[in-house]
């Protein structure tokens, strides 16, 4: 079980199950939406993931059609996003966690276009765009 919250505390999830995947995406889009070098994101089942607080602060941005970026309508913090295309799961912004995990990094995704003054200091996989 793992737990997180946006910055403000006003939005909390739970995820009950293991998190197994860490994905930086270092697209532009999720630069933007996060303000940073990427985007640290865990994929879980969608019957894995509960938002225990704040359903009604939790906004949704849509700037590409059938992906639905959700975050604290309070503080701002992206909390995850989903696809309509694939209902089954959500992508977790990671950090946001509150509670401790025992993964590093596994995939790099769109390393074509991440941030030129970021360097990849690790030995995960990368993909110059999607993952496989
Ligand atoms: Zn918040
Ligand atoms: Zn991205």
């Amino acid at each position: 079980m793992h737990k997180g919250s946006c910055l403000c505390g006003a939005v909390a999830y739970e995820i009950s199950g293991d998190i197994k995947q860490i994905i930086y995406c270092h697209c532009q889009r999720c630069r933007k939406a996060n303000g940073s070098a990427f985007n640290a994101v865990s994929p879980i089942p969608a019957a894995q993931f509960k938002i225990v607080k704040g359903q009604d602060t939790l906004k949704a941005h849509v700037y590409e059609a059938g992906v639905d970026r959700m975050f604290c309508s309070d503080c701002g913090s992206p909390i995850f996003s989903k696809r309509k295309a694939m209902p089954d799961m959500v992508r977790v912004r990671i950090g946001t966690l509150d509670t401790p995990i025992d993964k590093k990094v596994s995939t790099h995704i769109f390393v074509g276009s991440k941030a030129e003054w970021y360097d990849i200091c690790n030995n995960a996989q990368q993909f110059i765009e999607r993952a496989g």
